[in-house]
């Protein structure tokens, strides 16, 4: 049996409660996946697990569901950021993609000394994971934060929470993930990599841990997904 559609909906899902459907909702349930009143799919709404719910109104610009069961509990995944640096707009669009499948719970692009990219469109890239999540079968949505200066951000980093720091001036130097629980984010950097003023500044932070992910230099992207799989593999939900 073919699974069910997945939607992510920005309303909040209880037993019997109905909800409402935008103009770009309708046209992907009706017109493209051709769902009719009756139908049944899968909704969340990122806070309260997956809900079974039935088509009740199907119209060209507009709908109607109606919560049935819950189906799944909510699951969050673990405190971790991902931190990276903007590169073109397909690479970037495949890191929040990629970020919101493996578990980060929240996407940050910065800006670094080296970054040089397209212009970053939060709303576009909150769209790739919702999209993400409504594909993977999750039920939390990751926040993708408005793009801020890399050096700014540090100034005021909190003090609980753990940088690792993939440093491609570590390549293959088996400079290792300490095992440490806790908050933490994943810090990945530009086509450029980081500057010797970004280097230093995190050498000086307690929080940061510099880390290799291998003798050879990934491209950005590539390094995103491999320290994802690293840090979930020995700190976070996959472990
Ligand atoms: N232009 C840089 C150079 O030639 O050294 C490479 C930057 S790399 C394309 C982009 C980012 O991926 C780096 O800033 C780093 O965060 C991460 N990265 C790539 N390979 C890595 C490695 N082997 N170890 C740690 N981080 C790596």
């Amino acid at each position: 049996m073919p699974s069910k559609i997945r939607l992510y909906v920005d309303h909040a899902l209880g037993r019997d409660q109905t909800v409402p459907l935008d103009q770009g909702q309708a046209h992907y349930l009706f017109g493209v996946m051709r769902k009719d009143a009756g139908e049944v799919i899968e909704v969340f709404d990122g806070h309260s697990g997956a809900w079974d719910a039935e088509v009740v109104e199907a119209r060209k610009k507009a709908g109607l569901l109606r919560v049935t069961k819950q189906v799944a509990p909510q699951r969050d995944p673990p405190d971790l950021w991902l931190l990276f640096a903007p590169i073109k707009r397909a690479r970037t669009d495949f890191i929040v993609e990629k970020a919101a499948e493996m578990g980060a719970r929240r996407i940050l692009p910065v800006q670094t000394d080296f970054t040089n990219s397209e212009r970053v469109r939060r709303d576009r890239l909150q769209a790739h994971a919702v999209e993400a999540a409504e594909q993977c079968g999750g039920t939390f949505v990751p926040e993708v934060a408005e793009i801020a200066r890399l050096d700014r951000l540090l100034a005021d980093w909190p003090a609980e929470r753990r940088v690792m720091f993939c440093d491609e001036g570590l390549a293959g130097q088996g400079a290792e993930l300490p095992v440490e629980k806790g908050p933490w984010a994943v810090l990945i950097g530009p086509e450029g990599g980081f500057s010797d003023a970004e280097r230093s500044r995190l050498a000086a932070m307690e929080q940061a841990h510099p880390v290799s992910l291998g003798p050879r230099i990934l491209r950005a992207d590539t390094a995103a997904v491999a320290a994802l799989t690293l840090w979930q593999t020995r700190l976070g939900d996959w472990a």
